[in-house]
């Protein structure tokens, strides 16, 4: 990034950097932990669940170039070994051992709500202090809010044929 992009943020650079990175390792968990899910899945709304799985999977995907971008613009050195992911994750990941619709959903919706949490405070963080990291931050929590209401949909519905 350059001189005067750097100076506007309000913020240790560094310390955005290792925020974003941490972010980045939730994505690509949560990006394998919804690829992964979609092909296991068994039950009830098979089709409808994998549908969303698939599109989720894709948006987690694109979250994580979101972030690599900004971290470069910063500067920043993206993560570059996945065993790293699990070091610095804020959200982990939730192995699907049990493959039936609503047991994958439901380990979803919990990460969809360490999502928003995570998000909303980066919003907090970034207020007032670095308006092009906000608006990627709440683009981001847009769509995990989005996850969270369309997974919930989805048990109702699981729940209520099961
Ligand atoms: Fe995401
Ligand atoms: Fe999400
Ligand atoms: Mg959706």
């Amino acid at each position: 990034m350059g001189k005067r992009g750097k100076e506007i943020i309000g913020l240790k650079v560094d310390e955005l950097v290792e925020m974003f990175n941490k972010a980045l390792a939730d994505e690509w968990l949560a990006y394998y932990q919804y690829w992964i899910g979609a092909k296991l899945l068994r039950g009830p709304m098979r089709e409808e669940v994998l549908a969303e799985l698939e599109e989720h999977a894709a948006d987690e995907l694109r979250h994580a170039g979101m972030l690599v971008d900004r971290i470069l613009q910063l500067k920043g050195t993206p993560i570059l070994k996945p065993e790293d992911w699990y070091k610095v994750t804020n959200c982990g990941y939730k192995t699907p051992e049990d493959p039936s619709t609503g047991a994958i959903v439901e380990q979803n919706i919990k990460g969809e709500r360490c999502a928003i949490d995570v998000y909303n405070s980066m919003l907090e963080i970034t207020k007032e202090k670095d308006p092009i990291s906000y608006t990627m931050v709440l683009e981001i929590l847009r769509d995990e809010v989005e996850h969270e209401d369309d997974l919930e949909r989805l048990l109702e519905d699981i729940e209520g044929r099961a």
